[in-house]
């Protein structure tokens, strides 16, 4: 009666939303105020004045048909142009409106991306950690996943890439700044990444496609994030508002297909395939034209900063010991025993919500969210000096 894989991944929830779901119930037992909840990546500091402005400016001064009809199925042109425009003010890249294609979140933009260049039996490299639902996008596009390791600070491994890629990569997937790690790859790793890249794709005869996933690229704690388009020329960026914007119920996104692709436009009309096939042509209208008035802006950064740096004081003076995060809002913290989802069994006895590593394709740490409400950080500093304790 139904698709045996599709079941399965819909009675398997991820295990991010497995713990949230548990926060959710246990919220209801012992009260809202009493259960610290750091497994989602859901934004907690509001949209920038801008987003809601335009709302109300569109709404007020457009009429309603015009507004909330279709757009073109790859998005209203004027919003394509703004995107294109936008890498070009931003990043001296003259994307063509033709290879940008609004999407519905950046699960739609890898999505597509990769049922438009993966055939069945190819290979797609992700660098771990890396977000658990890249292998549903990998795997349902019929290519399985390579993973590869990163050095002990989860930054890029040349080498470790260099053993991974082989003649049925199709593409690799960089996320920087990275979930979970907070890592933001810099000149020089691209740089590398890229050459390697060049090498192994003239090995193929084909290029070897990079797949820039950039949700969190406006959020960083003063470090540059440079645009993979200027260091290797077959790269898609796949991108959305939901993090930068804190639009993540909004579903909005793009993929932009770098004007020096060589196989350009046939990557174009696959994109423009997949959507198709995938159903998801013509983006929220609305949202398009919000997100066209907001390219390049944030919610305030300083709001995660400061959640950043009270969550690692108090996690320093525990003794616990996690990396500073460069970019997004996730602390990657050393889970204190070899077994990460044991500890987040027993961090669960104190109402502390992480999620450990395992998924992320690491052992031995724990994701901790921390675009919470600045309180929730507060109250739980006695669970945390609680947990540390059964470690000392
Ligand atoms: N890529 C990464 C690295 C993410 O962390 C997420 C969401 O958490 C996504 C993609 C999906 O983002 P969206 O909500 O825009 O679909």
């Amino acid at each position: 009666m139904v698709n045996l894989k599709n079941r399965k991944l819909g009675e398997a929830r991820s295990v991010i939303r497995e713990i949230f779901e548990y926060g959710n119930a246990r919220k209801k037992e012992i009260g809202e105020e009493n259960v610290f909840d750091f497994s989602l990546g859901n934004p907690g500091v509001p949209a920038p004045p801008e987003v809601n402005k335009e709302i109300v400016r569109l709404v007020r001064e457009t009429p309603s048909l015009k507004l909330h009809g279709y757009t073109s199925a790859a998005g209203a042109p004027d919003v394509r142009r703004a995107v294109a425009a936008h890498f070009q003010a931003a990043f001296g890249v003259p994307v063509s409106a033709d290879g940008v294609y609004m999407t519905c979140g950046a699960a739609a933009s890898l999505t597509v991306t990769l049922h438009a260049v993966c055939e069945e039996g190819d290979e797609v490299a992700v660098l771990a950690p890396y977000f658990p639902e890249y292998r549903v996008f990998i795997e349902s596009a019929g290519a399985r996943v390579k993973e590869v390791p990163t050095t002990q600070a989860f930054r890029p491994d040349p080498e470790a890439l260099e053993r991974a890629i082989g003649r049925r990569t199709k593409a690799v997937i960089l996320n920087s700044p990275n979930n979970p790690a907070g890592t933001v790859y810099n000149d020089k790793e691209l740089a590398a990444i890229a050459a390697l890249l060049q090498k192994k794709s003239a090995e193929k005869g084909e290029p070897v496609l990079l797949i820039a996933d950039e949700p969190y690229r406006e959020l960083t704690y003063g470090v540059p994030v440079p645009c993979p388009m200027a260091f290797y020329p077959d790269t898609v960026v796949c991108n959305s508002f939901s993090k930068s914007l804190s639009l993540a119920g909004e579903r909005i996104g793009y993929i932009a297909v770098s004007p020096w692709c060589a196989q350009g436009a046939e990557i174009v009309s696959a994109v423009c395939g997949a959507g198709r096939a995938l159903g998801y042509v013509c983006a929220p209208a609305l949202f398009q034209r919000v997100a066209a008035k907001c390219l390049g802006m944030s919610a305030d950064v300083g709001e995660y900063r400061k959640n950043r740096d009270l969550l690692l004081g108090i996690l320093t003076r525990c003794g616990f010991s996690c990396i500073p995060p460069e970019g997004a809002f996730y602390l990657f913290m050393k889970s204190p025993e070899a077994d990460a989802a044991a500890f987040c069994e027993r961090a669960k006895r104190h109402e502390l919500l992480f999620v450990p590593s395992d998924a992320f394709g690491v052992k031995g740490y724990v994701r901790i969210s921390y675009c919470v409400e600045r309180s929730v950080i507060e109250r739980s500093i006695p669970a945390f000096e609680a947990l540390a304790r059964e470690y000392r």
